[in-house]
């Protein structure tokens, strides 16, 4: 008799748009592993009960997208050190009786830049645009590369002094709204949703050199309109968050399956299908 695959999913509410069922299939074919891995609606008021339901039917794992991050760092028994910080949990394992959380964005967004880009972050000047949830997923493993400093920029300037606060410490992290953004930067990350609707953060070009590289956490078939604006102020490189997406997914997929999917084809693939 075979035994039927193991079960994982991806939960949130709308969750139609996701794309992780595609990545995690790939990487499961390129491994040989037989998995499931498909979409749950989870009902906006019914987190606990629905997961609930979901370990019950044998599912192993889920990826946790919007608006649970936090529902499912509340539920998780057993969290991880970067989840524990990020205040949010993004991939949940149900193994042993236990749910266990973690965090995966900021090692999707670090690999993303450091290895897929080769673009190092030791000792470089960092500016972060946003306070949310994906910026605070990102911050420490940011700090973990020995930036020269970090400010964190954003419309509602207490959500940017609470994450210095948090983060401050073996790097300098620096909170300030946009006004108030102070000399160029090697490195700007746009982790605003303002791209979502085609809008831009309201930041001085000052902020942009000839070196400067620009990384957008939103993706698109076409450039964002942040990189755009990046890239017409003269930053060197803009990249925007497709390979962050497949990163995050490839670390979710090594916490439970101890495999570490090849990405570089992945994202190449996703691209055209954009
Ligand atoms: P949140 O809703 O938690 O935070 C949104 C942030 O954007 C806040 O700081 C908010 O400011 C700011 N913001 C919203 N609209 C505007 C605007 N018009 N102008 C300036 N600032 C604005 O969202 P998340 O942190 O979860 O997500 C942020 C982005 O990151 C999204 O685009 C999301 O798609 C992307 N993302 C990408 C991932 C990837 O793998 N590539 C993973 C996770 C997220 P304020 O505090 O003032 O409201």
């Amino acid at each position: 008799m075979t035994s039927s695959p193991d079960k994982y999913c991806v939960i949130g509410n709308p969750i139609a748009h996701s794309k992780s069922p595609d990545i995690h299939r790939q990487f499961a074919l390129q491994v040989s592993h037989a998995i499931s891995y498909e979409k749950q609606l989870i009902d906006l008021n019914m987190f606990q009960q629905d997961v609930l339901a979901l370990i019950k039917e044998g599912v192993c794992g889920a990826n946790v997208t919007v608006p649970f991050k936090q529902d499912a760092w509340q539920l998780a028994e057993i969290k991880s050190k970067t989840a524990m910080v990020a205040g949010a949990v993004n991939t949940l394992s149900f193994k042993n009786g236990s749910v266990y959380g973690d965090n995966t964005d900021g090692v999707g967004l670090v690999r993303d830049l450091t290895i897929n880009h080769q673009q190092p972050l030791l000792n470089k000047r960092i500016l972060v645009l946003g306070a949310g949830g994906a910026v605070r997923g990102v911050l420490q493993d940011l700090i973990n590369e020995k930036p020269l400093e970090i400010v964190v920029a954003n419309r509602t300037l207490s959500k940017a002094q609470q994450l210095a606060d948090l983060f401050n410490g073996e790097v300098t992290v620096e909170a300030c709204n946009f006004e108030h953004i102070v000399g160029e930067f090697d490195l700007i990350i746009n982790g605003t949703s303002a791209s979502l609707n085609n809008e831009l953060p309201p930041i001085p070009k000052s902020v942009i050199s000839s070196a400067t590289v620009s990384y957008d956490m939103m993706y698109s078939d076409q450039e964002t309109v942040f990189n755009r604006w990046a890239k017409d102020n003269g930053a060197a490189k803009c990249i925007d968050g497709l390979g962050m997406l497949i990163e995050q997914a490839a670390e979710s997929f090594w916490i439970w399956r101890s495999v570490r999917p090849d990405t570089s084809s992945i994202i190449q693939q996703l691209r055209s299908n954009l």
